[in-house]
């Protein structure tokens, strides 16, 4: 509870931005407080605890927790990057946005097959971004097994979009 009490006083938003009518949560104050980031990656750490095999994290933000949780937790970190970055072999998703389409890639033979994931974000708005990763890594014979974010924006019904994997999905904060 103090964790997301700091959190909520730490996180920005920014009323229209991107775009007009978007209210975007701001998360960079948290590293200005390393303290609180280690609070973050523990909790976080702690939901993954013995459950999982490697973590996924998604470009860019995802980064910046995955790859702690994973060192916490003595498991490999695999990235999942916006296409055209990363060297073959890799495999792709596509997947629709409100306007137009994104893809999505990862190295192959990073993860094996039978292996448990977890796939983290910094947030979770409408799913999609997550459901490409989850589709990925299913793609390679991997299980996602969680799904971790700092912040769920619930309105936008991301949970439930994530509910055809059988997967634990956990956030510190909800909007
Ligand atoms: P989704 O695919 O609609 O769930 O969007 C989630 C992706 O968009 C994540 O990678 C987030 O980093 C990013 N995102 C969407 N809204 C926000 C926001 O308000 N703050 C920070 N990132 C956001």
């Amino acid at each position: 509870l103090e964790l997301i009490k700091k959190l909520e006083e730490t996180i920005e938003n920014v009323p229209d931005f991107p775009i007009p009518g978007i209210q975007f949560k701001d998360i960079c104050p948290i590293f200005l407080q390393p303290k609180l980031y280690e609070e973050v990656i523990a909790d976080l750490a702690d939901f993954s605890r013995g459950k999982i095999d490697a973590v996924c994290g998604i470009e860019s933000r995802g980064y910046l927790f995955g790859i702690a949780i994973a060192v916490a937790l003595d498991v490999p970190f695999v990235l999942i990057r916006k296409a055209g970055k990363l060297p073959p072999p890799f495999v792709g998703e596509k997947y629709d946005l409100e306007y137009g389409s994104a893809e999505i890639e990862m190295k192959t033979g990073h993860l094996k097959p039978g292996q448990r994931i977890l796939i983290h974000d910094d947030l979770l708005a409408t799913g999609g971004t997550t459901e490409a990763a989850a589709k990925l890594v299913a793609k390679q014979g991997a299980i996602p097994a969680q799904f971790s974010f700092l912040i769920d924006l619930e309105a936008l019904k991301g949970k439930e979009r994530l509910q055809k994997f059988d997967a634990e999905v956990y956030s510190i904060l909800q909007y």
